[in-house]
């Protein structure tokens, strides 16, 4: 039973003389057959509850259903879901201010074939199987010459590996022959290299060259629905939609901050719901684990205490640096 249900036994049961008495120490609606909880108290009574820690601390589980109820009785607004989607990027860059993408690389071209690799398998499992692919072939003419077996051996631990390999050698030449050896810094010239979609050629533009773009990954797409930024499944059409809702210059932070919530906290399949901090914002909550204990067990790299994706992280993240593949850690 909730405190709110106790509040009229109390309220009634008491005398005038004695809410005469406690007028400055009033009990708040709720606590009068416990101890009263003045204005100091009021925090102590909180931390007591069994879902409700203080927004600085950590999630507001019962916040966020009261908000949910709120928005299940009236329809959201275009105008106040931007204002939402507006604060959660700006909260999101509180608990991430170190987001960054992460995929190791070097240079353009590192993070064009890191990204090609990428698909289907972990930054983690990529980010171990590069150092020795780049020790081999560090530029785009040594990766077009090479004998195709070599590379798929090397790339073999990112699956899919002589599809990839054909991806990154063909991408390698195209470069060769038609860009001077360097990776361009145009979205119309990227989507035209073999095995470069949109979302590669905007992690490239956004994190090589500065150029601000929305990465719509498997991560961004389940976070961008759970928080109504759209109803679509289509990641052109999401990315056309978020593009409405955020200045362009927020674009390529923004994809970093969701990508690291859905990594960490906001899980496909057990969203870390009682450990998340943006609770009172998402029209989600209650979709995953809504008991703190339980959901701190589900959190994973540098919010769960393990190792990152990147084995050479930038120097503010705040977490492990990730193993060498078939190092433990
Ligand atoms: S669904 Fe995701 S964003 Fe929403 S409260 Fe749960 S963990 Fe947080």
């Amino acid at each position: 039973m909730s405190a709110e249900s106790n509040s009229a036994v109390g309220e009634h049961g008491a005398s005038k003389r004695a809410k005469a008495t406690n007028r400055k120490s009033a009990p708040e609606p709720g606590r009068a057959t416990g101890p009263r909880p003045t204005r100091t108290a009021k925090p102590e009574a909180r931390r007591a509850g069994p879902s409700e820690p203080s927004r600085t601390a950590g999630p507001a589980p019962r916040r966020a259903a009261e908000t949910e109820t709120r928005r299940a009785a009236k329809p959201e607004s275009r105008l106040a879901m931007v204002r939402r989607a507006r604060r959660i990027n700006r909260e999101l860059a509180e608990v991430y201010p170190y987001a960054h993408p992460e995929l190791d690389f070097r240079n353009p071209f590192e993070l064009l074939v890191a990204t090609v690799l990428s698909a289907q398998t972990t930054d983690l499992r990529v980010n171990q199987t590069t150092p020795a692919l780049f020790a081999k072939y560090p530029t785009p003419e040594d990766l077009a010459a090479a004998v195709p077996e070599e590379v798929e051996e090397l790339i073999r631990p990112t699956g899919f590996f002589r599809a990839k390999t054909k991806s990154i050698m063909g991408l390698s030449a195209a470069l060769r022959d038609d860009f001077g050896g360097e990776v361009p810094g145009r979205l119309e010239d990227l989507v035209k290299l073999p095995g470069v979609g949109r979302k590669t050629a905007f992690v490239v533009l956004g994190n090589a060259f500065g150029v601000p773009g929305i990465t719509v990954d498997t991560h961004f797409m389940r976070l961008a629905r759970r928080w109504r930024w759209t109803e679509s499944d289509d990641p052109v059409k999401i990315e056309a939609e978020v593009a409405t809702i955020f200045p362009k210059s927020e674009w390529t932070m923004l994809s970093h901050r969701v990508i690291f919530h859905g990594r960490r906290i906001c899980h496909a399949r057990k969203p870390a719901c009682g450990a998340c901090p943006i609770t009172h914002l998402c029209p989600s909550y209650g979709e995953g684990e809504t008991d703190p204990e339980k959901a701190a067990k589900l959190l994973k790299y540098e919010k769960g205490g393990f190792p990152g994706q990147r084995l050479n992280p930038p120097p503010d993240y705040p977490g492990r640096p990730a193993p060498p593949l078939g190092a433990s850690g």
